[in-house]
């Protein structure tokens, strides 16, 4: 199998692969194992701090408007940036947790700390509530665990008058396969890579004068054909196979259409696209899969050789 990034990506996140001399269980194998294999960090423990305090002369209690639970799983499904060169184990691998009772286990090695401490308005405040985001998580380890600056947004609960919230959260390694939460990727789909061929030119003036435009803004017309009549761009490729819904059957102009422009399966080669939660990035993502992938069958291999011995 061969892979290569599409001209033009990644796109933050986003990533489009051309896989060619494969087939189609082979590359769904990467798209599983990108969803369910590739370990990465979520919160999987979370401490609420419970009582009521006085403060200012003011009473405030650990209540708010969402259940405890909801809350654990709303942080839960925060990206945690993620780094495949820091050495943080699983829990049930962790060599200092590995013995200890479950309520025990976490450590530097295996775990990452993050805090959250925040209060309803003052008393006397205007606001009859405040918003608690995923910014007010703040990491007790290191700071490149940060909550990245696109999922500062994302809201938590809210808290009025009277309410606190304060929390610890523990981000820990797991596997999609266990819980979403840990599944580092989203979107991810294959298509097989099509040859597009201009056959008629006069009659693909039907799409040409639809004044469509590829993603990257050129003109969808027979200047983007070239003289060899095909296109060569796997971006502009995918463009036009979208394009070519507007002339097919159903849309009435299929007639005059006349298979002007046709497509054609090349064999074997696959454009392979999805986009991470921002845990990792995307070439990352994937190159993990490969390695979860080649593990899982170097395994198989030894299995076999025991099965037969
Ligand atoms: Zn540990």
């Amino acid at each position: 199998m061969k892979a290569e990034v599409v001209d033009g990506w990644p796109r933050g996140n986003a990533i489009r692969i051309l896989l060619s001399e494969t087939d189609a269980s082979q590359v769904n194998a990467i798209r599983r194992a990108l969803i369910s294999d590739v370990p990465k960090l979520a919160i999987s423990r979370v401490n609420f701090t419970q009582g009521v305090v006085e403060q200012d002369g003011q009473i405030i209690e650990s209540v708010n408007v969402l259940p405890d639970e909801v809350l654990a799983h709303r942080l839960a499904m925060i990206p945690i940036p993620t780094f495949t060169d820091d050495n943080i184990s699983f829990v049930e691998d962790c060599e200092e947790c590995m013995y200890k009772p479950e309520s025990e286990k976490g450590c530097q090695q295996c775990q990452i700390i993050y805090s959250l401490n925040v209060q309803g308005p003052a008393k006397d405040s205007e606001e009859d509530h405040v918003t608690v985001y995923a910014s007010h998580l703040t990491t007790v380890s290191d700071q490149k665990y940060d909550i990245l600056e696109e999922h500062k947004r994302i809201p938590l609960t809210i808290l009025s008058k009277g309410q606190y919230l304060e929390l610890y959260a523990l981000a820990r390694l797991g596997r999609g396969s266990s819980h979403q939460k840990w599944a580092p990727v989203s979107g991810v789909g294959f298509k097989p890579l099509q040859k597009i061929t201009l056959n008629k030119p006069k009659k693909a003036d039907v799409l040409f004068n639809l004044g469509l435009k590829t993603s990257d803004g050129k003109d969808i017309n027979a200047k983007l054909f070239g003289s060899k009549k095909t296109v060569e761009d796997i971006n502009h490729i995918l463009d036009v196979e979208k394009a070519l819904h507007q002339v097919g059957p159903g849309t009435g102009r299929d007639l005059d259409f006349d298979d002007a422009i046709t497509m054609e399966t090349i064999e074997g080669s696959y454009v392979f696209s999805f986009e991470t939660d921002g845990s990792y990035d995307p070439k990352t993502a994937f190159n993990l899969a490969m390695k979860e992938l080649s593990a899982r069958f170097d395994n198989l291999t030894e299995d076999i050789k025991k099965a037969f011995a």
